[in-house]
């Protein structure tokens, strides 16, 4: 019998409507023939409310108990899942991730997946049961602990069990249509893609397109698992992730678009350190303080230095919470690099144009800027990559800046608004 992984977002889970809205689907599922493996994240909010409560209590939280704290949230929907199958007439059994034998390694907050050994999962579809598998967390087989693999995590737990268990389909249900050429909450006229390859769909998950997972969609393009990603509130057909020549592609239209879309990004804040004396192995000694304090960087741009000074100023980009990190550690060294000040600005978004086209495609670039020079959109970063250009302006300029390159583009969509079925956006 085939086997299919659904994994289901908060937002399809948010209440027991909902979740009796997803039994029914899965019951569906299975009655039509297939072996089920569920993966389920935490009702709605749970998870930013748990950690609003853990923030409440302390302000600095062991990852340990953290992990401990959020694990609960997938445990309650997995469990209230299999009640409402249950109810249904159809056989559901429920497995933490460490019962569905998720090993991690031991890095609270962000473990990564080292084995699946999903050996109850399995014997659990053997006997004909649906099996519902809680979303974003393993075990640590050292240490014996929890632990959570990152926000977004459970898109990972679903691929990786369609990975090991060799499912012919991995579908990640959500509140929106499938991956469309722009948030839908941000661009109303942004239009679904019925096909994205996996290239693309790394660039603009890595760039903040939060409907997949960097991790899922890397791991889903190491293993050829393909995902369909779609709304639980409709019947609609989503969008297809895999390779071109899968027997699921039959019906996709593979003529490549020069652009697959844009992706937003506000978790980043800019450290602008001023006065820089120009000279070889500056850069190097200040970016080796930054790193010493486990700081990572993403964007990087340099001035040049005035003729008469020979100082230069430096920008880069860090993940908002740890951008006090990297300014107390410039500051613990600013006697001996020298320079005059450092400023942090959180008010900040980064927004990339992706797509595989670009590289066949001259004036793209071109035109990107073009669009957001008459929009009146000042730009103070820019990096590129081979599919992509990302730049970084202010947070207020945003929703001006995608919609004007959305339209400059031809992305926006000749059949209405996009429909957001649920969540909260948070
Ligand atoms: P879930 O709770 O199902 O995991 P998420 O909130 O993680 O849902 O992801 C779905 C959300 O991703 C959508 O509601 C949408 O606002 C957002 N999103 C961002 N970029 C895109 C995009 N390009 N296509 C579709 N959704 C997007
Ligand atoms: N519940 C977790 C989160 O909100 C994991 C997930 O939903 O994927 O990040
Ligand atoms: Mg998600």
């Amino acid at each position: 019998m085939p086997l299919i992984v659904q994994k289901f977002g908060g937002s399809s889970v948010a209440d027991a409507a909902g979740l009796r809205r997803v039994a029914e689907r899965i019951v569906r599922t299975q009655k039509a023939g297939n072996q089920v493996v569920v993966v389920v994240s935490a009702m709605g909010d749970t998870t930013d409310e748990l950690l609003d409560l853990a923030n409440q209590v302390t302000t600095t939280p062991v990852g340990r108990e953290l992990d401990m704290l959020l694990t609960a949230g997938e445990r309650i929907s997995m469990a209230l899942l299999a009640l409402a199958i249950g109810e249904l007439g159809v056989k559901a059994k429920s497995f933490t991730g460490s019962q569905a034998g998720l090993i991690t390694d031991a890095m609270h907050g962000k473990a990564r997946i080292l084995d699946v050994t999903p050996k109850r999962v399995q014997a659990a579809i053997t006997e004909g049961a649906v099996a519902i598998v809680a979303g974003f967390q393993g075990v640590n087989r050292a240490t014996g602990d929890v632990t959570t693999l990152g926000r977004g995590g459970s898109d990972t737990t679903a691929v990786a069990l369609a990975a090991t268990m060799n499912a012919y389909m991995c579908e990640i249900y959500t509140d929106v249509d499938g991956v469309f050429t722009a948030d839908p909450r941000v661009v109303p006229a942004a239009r679904k893609l019925d096909y994205v390859p996996y290239e693309d769909m790394l660039e603009l998950a890595s760039s903040g397109a939060k409907v997949l997972y960097i991790r899922a969609v890397e791991l889903a393009s190491r293993w050829h698992v393909p995902l369909h990603v779609r709304s639980s509130f409709s019947t609609l057909p989503g969008t297809i992730i895999a390779d071109p020549t899968h027997p699921c592609m039959k019906d996709i239209s593979m003529e490549e678009a020069v652009i697959t879309g844009i992706a937003t990004d506000k978790s980043e804040s800019k450290v602008t350190v001023t006065g820089v004396p120009d000279k070889p192995g500056m850069a190097a000694d200040l970016f080796e303080a930054v790193a010493d304090a486990g700081v990572n960087i993403d964007m990087i741009v340099q001035n040049v230095s005035a003729e008469n000074t020979r100082l230069t100023d430096i920008s880069f980009t860090v993940p908002t919470e740890q951008g006090p990190i990297a300014v107390a550690a410039l500051r613990d060294h600013r006697q001996h690099l020298g320079f005059d000040e450092v400023i942090l600005d959180d008010a900040i978004v980064k927004m990339a144009l992706i797509g595989a086209g670009m590289r066949t495609h001259p004036g793209v670039t071109a035109r990107f800027f073009a669009a957001l020079a008459e929009a009146g959109i000042n730009i103070e970063m820019i990096t590129t990559s081979e599919i992509r250009i990302s730049v970084v302006t202010r947070e207020s300029a945003l929703d001006a800046a995608i919609r004007a390159v959305h339209t400059a583009f031809g992305l926006d969509s000749a059949n209405g608004e996009a429909v957001v079925y649920g969540g909260t956006g948070r």
